[in-house]
């Protein structure tokens, strides 16, 4: 990581979201203080502000900031990972959405914000302004069908499998059928997402999966 790349996006990320700091503690860069929005995602303008903390990985920006809401206002159930960061969406679909304007500003504007907006307007609403976040195990299972295009979800189990494991072997037959190698079929889609969620994210979609019985 480049420490010039992260001060200038910093700065270009603090002339929009001025409560904002940049500091390094034990060699790790993080960002904190509060964040104030104005957006209008779902045709109703809010108007919020949370305390953030974000940790800029070492890979950075291969990887992206794992983001903290530090405030206590949104609680454990509203989407958050086991250790307490913001589950943001699928990390591969986080991913997508910053590779398009890989900057911490980016990241803040089209992952963080949207977020944030959502929690808010369930304040506001007692509902989700989009359904997609809104996902539980069934609609992950439909983006991961979506994802691989594949249409059981026997053959997705396969693939789950492998993520819930975090065992990759090329040369096995791949779970979807195709009859060819993992590594010339879905291999390359696998090997993806594992850059960005490790086995544990996939722990309770995989338990799920296999308590459901599978429809072939
Ligand atoms: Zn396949």
């Amino acid at each position: 990581m480049e420490q010039g790349l992260i001060i200038e996006q910093f700065d270009e990320l603090r002339a929009l979201y001025s409560g904002l700091t940049l500091q390094k503690t034990d060699g790790v860069w993080d960002i904190q203080g509060l964040l104030v929005f104005i957006a209008n995602f779902a045709e109703q303008l809010i108007e919020d502000k949370y305390s953030i903390l974000l940790l800029i990985p070492e890979s950075y920006p291969e990887c992206v900031p794992v983001a903290y809401e530090t405030g206590n206002r949104i609680p454990r159930y509203f989407h958050k990972y086991k250790e307490g960061s913001l589950c943001l969406g699928e990390p591969l679909a986080v991913w997508k959405t910053f590779s398009e304007q890989p900057t911490l500003l980016g990241f803040v504007q089209k992952n963080l914000v949207p977020y944030l907006y959502s929690y808010s307007y369930l304040c506001q609403n007692g509902k989700l302004p989009f359904g997609e976040l809104s996902h539980g195990e069934l609609g992950r299972i439909e983006y991961y069908q979506d994802l691989f295009n594949v249409r059981s979800e026997h053959s997705l189990f396969g693939l789950i499998s492998i993520l819930a494991q975090g065992e990759y072997r090329g040369h096995i037959q791949c779970p979807c059928g195709s009859k060819k190698r993992l590594r010339y079929c879905h291999g390359p889609q696998v090997l993806e997402i594992m850059r960005f969620a490790p086995p544990g994210y996939f722990k309770v979609l995989y338990q799920f999966m296999s308590q459901r019985g599978m429809p072939i």
